[in-house]
């Protein structure tokens, strides 16, 4: 069995979801096929979801009837009827006795819900025997909303019976990002989850391959949006695709590799727009690199400890700086040290604030936010003096191949 996955882009309209039907209709092997929420839907529920938190009733339902609306739309472009084929969910209310982040998973993890239960009906109505899962109620997390971890042990056991289940030939639509609690609530996986479901289902179930198939060609050596003349990499090792994910690569949601790389299963990320295109390929024995690879993160902050003493800062506080970084679920980025400081790059989230607050208890604190981390993988020193040029640089760090500059926004 193969598992697919394709993202809001290639399921935002009917157009994207008839071309699914036809990549999922060539392929004579059983698929388990994870789905996103079409579009920006789930922009468009985050929205809904701080209106409501806000009180703000009128501005939740007029953003609800802007995704409302959407499905409405794709559904009768399918030749669906609403509701009838898929029912549509009433504007969910926000629960007081939750907190933001329980609300908001019972909410955003709607768009995955309304997306997967479209195609799956889509599908059986144009000929594919299709079985629509529930991901909530069979990958089952612990109940850290929007970051939940996945109980690996019980979810493979629960799915891989209902795998056994199903009948054959065997095409499975479910969602990605999303799982549940033991209790019964809905949870989800962090932003742009469902890379990350696709590989766990190939691992529970054995999956000969796993494919994302993706509005660009492959994986390229740079972001189409910010850089001209792009190079597509044929093959790439598990370890280098772990590395440009966490440097910030858009291409694949960083977790994604540790599940594949565990069962040796081959990632392929293809054109969904072209799927008998190659694509590229993630897997054990890939060719190395030779192209330069960039990568920018953006939204960084850099912030810059100090011992209030003047103490030694690295030897004593290096685990506490750590451990403050970690409980506040900051993503760091980049770390530099020298006698008496040390500074890290992080993702700049909701998090951050309580964290510096709590760094300032022990530490001078400096920070600049709204910075961009530049990596720059199998660089030279041609390549360096270029991305230098013109840029205000905040931190460097180079190695004999890779350069990370730290740069402030242009
Ligand atoms: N729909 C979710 C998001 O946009 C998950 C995903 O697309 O992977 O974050
Ligand atoms: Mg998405």
């Amino acid at each position: 069995m193969r598992v697919y996955k394709f993202g809001g882009a290639s399921v935002r309209d009917a157009d994207g979801v008839r071309n699914l039907r036809e990549i999922v209709a060539q392929s004579s092997d059983d698929l388990m096929v994870v789905i996103s929420a079409m579009g920006k839907t789930t922009n468009a529920l985050e929205r809904v979801m701080a209106a409501l938190a806000q009180g703000d009733e009128q501005k939740a339902e007029q953003e609800w009837l802007g995704v409302f609306d959407h499905h409405v739309y794709v559904m009768q472009a399918l030749g669906l009827q609403p509701n009838v084929d898929v029912r549509l969910p009433l504007m969910p209310a926000y629960n007081t006795e939750w907190s933001y982040d329980q609300n908001y998973d019972q909410i955003v993890s709607l768009g995955e819900i309304l997306s997967t239960q479209i195609v799956a009906v889509f599908l059986l109505k144009s000929g594919i025997p299709t079985e629509w899962w529930n991901m909530p109620k069979l990958l089952r997390t612990d109940a850290t909303y929007r970051e939940a971890q996945v109980d690996w042990q019980h979810s493979a056991q629960v799915i891989r019976v209902g795998w056994d289940r199903t009948a054959r030939p065997r095409v499975v639509v479910t969602q990605g990002f999303i799982g549940g609690t033991e209790e019964g609530l809905r949870t989800t996986l962090g932003r742009e989850g469902s890379d990350y479901t696709a590989a766990l289902l190939g691992n529970f179930l054995d999956a000969e391959s796993v494919t994302i198939w993706k509005d660009v060609p492959g994986i390229l050596n740079a972001d189409p949006r910010k850089q001209a003349d792009t190079i597509k990499i044929d093959q790439l090792s598990y370890h280098d695709a772990v590395e440009l994910a966490y440097s910030g690569a858009q291409v694949i949601h960083p977790k994604t590799i540790r599940p594949l790389e565990n069962k040796k299963i081959p990632l392929y990320v293809k054109p969904f727009g072209n799927p008998l295109a190659e694509g590229s390929i993630i897997c054990e024995n890939a060719q190395p690199v030779t192209v330069p690879v960039y990568i920018w993160r953006e939204n960084q902050i850099l912030i810059t400890m100090r011992a209030k003493d003047f103490a030694f800062v690295l030897e004593e506080s290096l685990s506490h700086i750590f451990e403050i970084i970690h409980r506040h679920h900051l993503t760091v980025s980049l770390v530099q040290s020298s006698a008496v400081t040390i500074s890290v790059c992080v993702d700049n989230n909701r998090f951050v604030e309580r964290a510096i607050n709590e760094l300032q208890d022990a530490y001078l604190v400096t920070w600049n936010d709204n910075l961009r981390l530049l990596t720059i993988r199998g660089t030279t020193p041609e390549i360096l003096k270029k991305e230098q040029e013109n840029r205000t640089i905040l931190l460097s760090q180079t190695t004999r191949r890779t350069a990370r500059l730290v740069i402030t926004h242009e």
